[in-house]
């Protein structure tokens, strides 16, 4: 099964409308007008950026998605923002369960879960971010909590919705640290997880779909995280906010 590399920019709560703007045009002159096409490349801007970075990205191959939503189609949910909102501006995916959102904001497994069905409910494809933080992998405990957050972040999902949504690992010490795990470590975990897809959906399901790694991923780092089998991809915080870093790393070699 060949699966399509997925280059994935959060920004995060950086960029002003102008500046977003800005960022996806010198992407697009660092790509020479279209990213290359045997991989997809994916930009996540903070909300009030999303509309101006679409009417930059239309027609480019470029896709734009979100950071984070709340789980219902509307309602009195004062501050969020829903998937058909998102769905609407043309958004093709939404991050959910990042660790900022974890725990800065305190959200649970159940709400993720709620988070990755609304997704599919609206016709966007799930981001789901799992991750360790140090104590756990310090404890050797990386694998049962990774295994906990997808068991509970997945719960209710079919082997088809599986197969179509991208997993994030993202070991917390790894996220804004300039720590990166090693190329070796993001294999074994990536290995883990697909592993434990396809013990519970199937072994096409787990085959399919795309397991990202994020942390600390740099045009340095690149080339050898996505040598490894199981790495499907990168979501890049820090070095995404840089349009020639993150050229860079969307025209990464594996060998
Ligand atoms: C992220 O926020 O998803 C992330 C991986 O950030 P950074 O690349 O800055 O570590």
């Amino acid at each position: 099964m060949t699966r399509t590399p997925l280059i994935a920019a959060n920004w995060k709560m950086h960029k002003t409308v102008s500046e977003a703007v800005q960022t996806a045009r010198d992407l697009l002159e660092q790509l020479g007008g279209a990213p290359p096409d045997d991989r997809t490349v994916l930009i996540c801007p903070p909300f009030t950026a999303i509309m101006a970075v679409r009417e930059t990205l239309t027609g480019t191959g470029i896709l734009w998605g979100a950071q984070n939503m709340y789980p219902r189609a509307d309602g009195a949910f004062t501050g969020e923002i829903s998937p058909r909102m998102l769905a609407d501006l043309g958004c093709t995916h939404v991050i959910v369960g990042h660790s900022e959102r974890r725990h800065i904001f305190g959200e649970g497994n159940q709400l993720i879960n709620e988070k990755v069905r609304a997704a599919f409910e609206f016709g966007l494809v799930p981001i789901l971010a799992v991750g360790e933080r140090l104590e756990h992998r310090q404890a050797g405990l990386e694998e049962a909590v990774v295994e906990e957050q997808l068991a509970k972040g997945l719960m209710g999902l079919s082997a088809d919705q599986i197969r179509q949504m991208v997993i994030a690992y993202e070991p917390v010490w790894a996220i804004g640290t300039g720590e990166t795990a090693s190329p070796e470590d993001a294999q074994a975990m990536h290995r883990f997880i697909r592993g434990w897809l396809g013990a519970q959906y199937g072994e096409d399901a787990a085959q399919a779909v795309l397991i990202q790694y994020g942390g600390s991923v740099k045009p340095t780092n690149v080339d050898q995280l996505m040598a490894q089998p199981d790495v499907d991809g990168a979501l890049v915080g820090g070095a995404s906010l840089d349009a020639e870093q993150f050229a860079r790393i969307v025209r990464f070699q594996a060998p």
